[in-house]
């Protein structure tokens, strides 16, 4: 496999573009080589300018649980298309997709649209915010809820500490009122709740956490959270922005009996196009701007076009809810698969499955928060990730990313990614 032209095409983004790339993970920092330049998608498979064909098991980051131009999302995109791209006024669409979110999650009794993840979780956090009168908020070291600057912070023991931001740019005062708590580590978050003087707001969390690897949250810790919360009037919310309508037909809400009381979602939501929501319970959203005092407003939120995609496709997975055994028995094949080679090889390797989400560490240690995840071999994952990559198998490009499987993607293309992973580990070792 040759990549002159995606080389030459990174050179010539990166005069223009910061890093070359508008979303930094993209730029392959923690992996070796550079990134393909993709020319176009189809079904399970991504192609690159040099005429390379990869197996993708990044799906844009997520959201296409189908697999690229599903010929059902693409008619729906094309015909909504044709009648105008945006109007900045109101369309029916947007209220059948809040109809098919509120029908799937119990705690969503009304939505509103944004179009992005980060807008999503940062509105539903004012929002919170705004209903409790208070400014504190905990968050987990190792999870991801976009970019805005209050949720820009991660560093930092289990302890109780005020959070200190980790991009420069980010006021210190801004995250002041962030406070960090250990996943999976119910004590810690009640010393975060001991810290704060005027109260909790909220606690987000990524009841499946997907982007320090794939972490899933403990029964028992949901239910601890569920009752601390209950105990200080503190909003829970479910940032389900990746996990939504992936690790289940309802996200981690589908697989824990724990209810939050606001639901953040993204990505597959979306089919592909920009498109972010948070929901909640009723008395939650009443205080939200144009109904409530909250204000939160977007010129291209509940975007038509975009919408239609959504729609298409979350009426695709209503319509066969088979969709996530066959999903989950792949991601299963795909991870015994991945053990079976690192074990011929004596590499150590602890995999997770949630529904179509997939991860695995080169570690030996079982991964329950972000410093476990941490200690995954880096350097190793960097290797394979290359091995992998120049056999036709799109790997995300960093070890704390989740993987995913699409419906596109067959029990052959399993057996040859297996087959790659035997390869690769077989020739890093010799
Ligand atoms: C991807 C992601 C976000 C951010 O979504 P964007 O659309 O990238 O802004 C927020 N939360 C979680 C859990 C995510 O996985």
């Amino acid at each position: 496999m040759g990549y002159a032209k995606s080389e030459a095409a990174y050179e010539e983004a990166y005069r223009y573009i910061p890093g070359g790339v508008d979303s930094p993970v993209r730029a392959f920092g923690a992996v070796e080589g550079t990134p393909p330049f993709i020319e176009r998608g189809e079904g399970a498979y991504l192609y690159d300018i040099d005429g390379n064909r990869y197996i993708d098991y990044v799906q844009s980051w997520g959201p296409l649980i189908f697999g690229h131009c599903d010929p059902d999302i693409e008619a729906a995109v094309i015909e909504t298309a044709k009648k105008g791209l945006s109007f900045g006024a109101p369309t029916e669409l947007e209220t059948a997709l809040a109809k098919e979110i509120v029908s799937l999650f119990d705690s969503v009794d009304k939505v509103r649209f944004v179009s992005s993840g980060t807008e999503a979780v940062m509105s539903a956090i004012r929002l919170a915010r705004g209903f409790t009168q208070r400014d504190d908020i905990v968050k987990f070291e190792g999870c991801y809820h976009g970019h805005s600057d209050s949720l820009l912070v991660q560093a930092g023991s289990g302890a109780a500490t005020f959070g200190n931001p980790s991009s420069p740019g980010v006021p210190a005062d801004l995250t002041k009122h962030t406070l960090l708590a250990r996943y999976n580590d119910i004590e810690s978050v009640k010393r975060c709740f001991d810290a704060s003087e005027k109260g909790v707001a909220c606690v987000i969390i990524e009841p499946i956490a997907g982007n320090m690897g794939l972490v899933p949250a403990e029964e028992s810790f949901l239910k601890a959270l569920r009752e601390l919360c209950d105990e200080y009037g503190t909003v829970l919310i479910f940032d389900e922005v990746m996990s939504g309508f992936r690790a289940s037909l309802k996200g981690a809400q589908g697989i824990t009996s724990v209810k939050p009381d606001m639901v953040t979602l993204g990505k597959v939501i979306g089919a592909g196009m920009p498109v972010g929501a948070f929901g909640g319970r009723k008395e939650i959203m009443a205080k939200l701007s144009p109904e409530g005092p909250v204000y939160q407003a977007g010129t291209l939120s509940g975007n038509p076009v975009a919408m239609a995609a959504g729609l298409a496709s979350l009426r695709k997975l209503k319509a066969d809810p088979s969709i996530y055994v066959m999903l989950g028995e792949k991601a299963k094949r795909l991870m015994e698969g991945f053990k079976k080679a690192a074990e011929a090889v004596e590499v150590p390797m602890v995999t997770e499955v949630r529904g179509s989400m997939f991860g695995f560490f080169f570690s030996d240690k079982s991964v329950k928060n972000f410093d476990d995840a941490k200690e995954n071999d880096q350097a190793l994952f960097a290797k394979f990730h290359r091995g992998m990559l120049d056999r036709g198998i799109y790997l995300a490009c960093s070890s704390f990313e989740t993987g995913f499987i699409s419906t596109a993607i067959s029990d052959e293309m399993i057996d040859e990614t297996i087959k790659a992973a035997y390869e690769t580990l077989g020739e890093i070792r010799n």
